[in-house]
């Protein structure tokens, strides 16, 4: 195993060919494929085990072929068939979470963004410090369960879905907190939640101007979060403990949101400097990212979390969204990837996207 190429290297197999795009079978799959053939590239799914039969279903979203392994840790085995076959991976939460953030860095294969933003995203004592440099408005961090002194969340690293985060009214409830890995205690913040989808574009040159490029607003949405939902969480949970049900945070879909107008320099701002900051720490932030924060009843965003890739909340503006329609009609999140590669291709850019 290690990483025995460079990022030219890995690209090489690229040079004078039309790329493919491919990813695993999942999460946000369906919109990948359709955005790649919408653009005119060939696609390629990456399937644990036989793959599923929902893609039948879907002709415009099923990839041209799949590539099958029967674990998912056999998944950097396939990368010397990607590399002949001009595949770009496409990284998503669960193509990152289930091989592990250390092993999909380390894939032999050209990846789309920029792999090192895995390192700053995996750890949240990373992640806060990049934040932090960029100035966003963030939940108040406790480093010992000592300095709480209202409500908190303890959250363990990574994205695993909201599973096993611990809510505690006050200090004193925090003493029946039993750890099951790395974690953080933060400030409960009280108000409503936003996951905003950007993407960055190192290569255009026109629009809202960050860095060398620009930084475009695609869509929002909120998640359904079981088992608590949505209203009164605090209390709520008390109600479940009383029926001996620990309350969790795991997601089980997504809804469209819209934020008031008035309220969209504030993400603009924040996901603004993010960009900056990440182009100082680790060379930048390329393609989708998405803020999820929380907005409180005074307009301050306080954003808990950054996804340094596609999100599934992607998923419900497969033909467009408030937003996105105002960059080109129609556009999703995974055909603005392709027409990215597109445009690396055609700018012969790729170095400035790929990984
Ligand atoms: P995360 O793993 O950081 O994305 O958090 C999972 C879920 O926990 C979020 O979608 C929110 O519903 C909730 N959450 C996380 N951090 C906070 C916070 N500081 N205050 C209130 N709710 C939070």
């Amino acid at each position: 195993m290690g990483i025995s190429l460079s990022s030219a290297d890995r690209r090489a197999g690229l040079a004078g060919r039309t790329p493919s795009v491919a990813t695993l079978c999942s999460h946000s799959s369906l919109q990948i494929f359709y955005g790649a053939r919408q653009e005119g590239l060939p696609t390629l799914g990456l399937a644990i085990g036989p793959p599923h039969r929902y893609y039948d279903a879907f002709p415009l979203a099923r990839p041209d072929r799949f590539l099958s392994v029967p674990k998912v840790d056999q998944l950097p085995t396939v990368a010397p068939e990607l590399k002949r076959s001009g595949a770009i991976v496409i990284p998503h939460g669960s193509f990152v979470e289930y091989l592990g953030p250390e092993r999909f860095a380390q894939m032999d294969v050209p990846v789309f963004g920029n792999r090192a933003v895995i390192a700053w995203e995996s750890d949240r004592r990373k992640e806060r410090e990049w934040l932090e440099l960029a100035h966003v408005s963030m939940p108040r961090r406790f480093e010992d369960a000592s300095e709480v002194d209202g409500p908190a969340i303890v959250k363990y690293y990574g994205a695993k879905g909201g599973k096993g985060f611990f809510l505690a009214k006050n200090r004193e409830s925090l003493k029946d907190f039993r750890p099951t890995g790395p974690y953080v205690i933060q400030e409960y913040v009280l108000g409503t939640r936003y996951y905003v989808h950007f993407f960055y574009s190192p290569l255009s040159d026109r629009g809202y101007r960050v860095g060398h490029g620009s930084l475009e607003l695609l869509g929002m949405d909120r998640r359904d979060e079981a088992n608590i939902d949505e209203l009164y969480k605090l209390g709520a949970q008390e109600e479940l403990l009383k029926a001996g049900i620990r309350p969790t945070f795991v997601v089980t879909g997504n809804v469209p949101v819209v934020l008031r107008e008035s309220l969209l320099p504030k993400v603009f701002d924040a996901a603004a400097r993010i960009v900056e900051r990440s182009i100082e720490l680790f060379g930048g932030m390329v393609g989708p990212f998405c803020l999820e924060g929380i907005m409180t009843e005074d307009f301050d965003f306080k954003v808990f979390e950054i996804s340094t890739r596609i999100v599934a909340g992607t998923n419900l503006f497969t033909s467009g969204s408030p937003y996105s329609d105002y960059v080109a009609p129609g556009l999703s999140m995974g055909r603005r990837i392709a027409q990215e590669i597109q445009r690396g291709v055609a700018l012969d850019r790729l170095d400035e996207i790929l990984s």
